[in-house]
């Protein structure tokens, strides 16, 4: 049996951080057996869905380097959860109801009121006939109701959270349609993933309880339910679930500056006993992935961490999969140079603006002008075709008997204009003889 799982977003958002992390353990327990990794757009509400959030959850998935093997949209699919709607109707396994959320909500208030959980009382299951069409005449419509079996416990045993318990009695037979026909997701969603042959069902915590009742659907359809991992939710930073979280996605990551491989590499890692690691491949993540290495505790994500371990992808990044995003003229050379200095690719505008020029004038001291002014000598009669940096500080330290910092900074401020930066053997070469010459001549000027 071929691994098949499934990322199924409903279209009525933009992607958040968690919903990433879940497409992503999906396609990365996928990737590591061989198996199959599908995209399913859960859009059965028609009201709150939009195109513009399907063709997002493709463009961030592909972001990340995700590309699913298939493609399934629960819209087109109305027609198989009719049928076997129907069957579950016959089977007596679905019943209709005719509360209205006004009287649920106070048969809810009485029970939390008693003390008791608010569980449905399955009041609908015992209207006869004649109440039912006493209803209708009142112009209600009923909603659908999935009747739990109350026999045995619900038992499985989760890839990430162990062996799980659940009393049915204790659970209320979940709403499964509503009274204008359309469907919530738990039904067509057990549908979908015995169609669509889905064996690991992988998705967040938040779901444990649906897990419980969609177990008993998929065996009321004739189905033998799929493997379910559920892993531990993610928190913000602040160390409590945060409403920022929510609102994290790929276009905030991408304006943020950070590269796909830092987000897959810390949302693979995150929750898990394995070390974050900055891999620009998702090889090793596949590899090494598995839900054993999971555990039960929430997962913190936190900006800095990311933005941390982007630079060391930065760091890594071959000239070829930045050259589209770097100012004109930089090359494969002045990439090498600068990158090690980078927190994100877009800050390589920064230094190829420092070997460009113009540079800022630095601040110097009389005696570091006269340095300067030995420099420009210098740099006017040294090789430049070999290694210029050591052949310039070499001839000055020779002259002047400078070593170390006065040597070296002064140099790096008058060719730069900054304290800090890239090595400046690596710069100098790109900054080149003529500019250098002339940066050294105005800092030996300046007053
Ligand atoms: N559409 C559901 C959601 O976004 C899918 C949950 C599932 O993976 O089964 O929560």
């Amino acid at each position: 049996m071929t691994v098949t799982t499934r990322f199924a977003p409903s279209p009525t958002g933009l992607l958040h951080v968690g919903n990433l992390r879940t497409a992503l353990h999906n396609w990365l327990f996928a990737r590591s057996q061989g198996g199959r990794f599908l995209l399913r757009i859960d859009d059965t509400d028609r009201e709150r869905s939009r195109e513009e959030y399907v063709d997002a959850a493709r463009a961030d998935l592909a972001w990340m380097g995700i590309v699913p093997d298939g493609e399934a949209r629960q819209s087109e699919r109305f027609d198989r959860y009719e049928a076997r709607f129907a069957e579950l109707v016959s089977a007596g396994r679905v019943y209709p109801a005719y509360e209205t959320p006004e009287e649920l909500d106070l048969r809810r208030k009485v029970l939390l009121g008693r003390g008791l959980p608010p569980v449905y009382d399955r009041a609908a299951l015992k209207l006869s006939d004649e109440q039912r069409a006493a209803y209708e005449a009142e112009g209600r419509t009923p909603h659908w109701r999935f009747k739990l079996a109350h026999d045995a416990p619900i038992i499985w045993d989760d890839r990430v959270r162990g062996f799980q318990k659940f009393d049915p009695a204790a659970l209320s037979d979940p709403v499964i349609r509503r009274g204008d026909g359309s469907w919530l997701y738990l039904l067509p969603s057990v549908i979908d993933d015995i169609e669509m042959g889905i064996t690991h069902v992988v998705r967040g915590e938040d779901h444990v309880s649906n897990t419980a009742a969609q177990i008993q659907m998929f065996e009321a359809l004739g189905a033998t339910p799929p493997v379910f991992a559920h892993a531990a939710l993610l928190t913000g930073s602040e160390g409590k679930l945060s409403k920022r979280l929510g609102s994290l996605g790929v276009s905030h990551f991408r304006e943020e500056g950070i590269e796909p491989q830092a987000l897959v590499a810390l949302l693979a890692r995150l929750g898990t006993s394995d070390a974050v690691e900055p891999f620009a491949d998702p090889a090793p993540l596949i590899q090494s992935f598995s839900f054993s290495r999971f555990g039960r505790a929430p997962a913190r994500f936190d900006e800095g961490e990311l933005a941390a371990l982007n630079a060391r992808i930065v760091h890594q990044l071959p000239f070829d999969a930045v050259a589209d995003r770097l100012p004109e003229g930089v090359d494969a050379t002045a990439w090498e140079a600068v990158r090690p200095n980078l927190a994100k690719v877009s800050e390589a505008q920064d230094w190829w603006q420092v070997i460009e020029g113009p540079i800022t004038k630095p601040g110097l001291s009389d005696e570091d002008r006269d340095f300067l002014a030995m420099a420009v000598q210098a740099a006017e009669a040294i090789d430049w075709s070999g290694t210029p940096w050591q052949a310039l500080t070499g001839a000055l330290k020779a002259q002047t008997g400078r070593k170390g910092k006065p040597l070296f900074l002064p140099l790096r401020q008058a060719l730069t204009g900054r304290d800090h930066g890239p090595e400046m053997a690596a710069l100098l070469p790109l900054i080149g003889r003529a500019r250098a010459v002339a940066r050294l001549r105005a800092a030996a000027a300046s007053a």
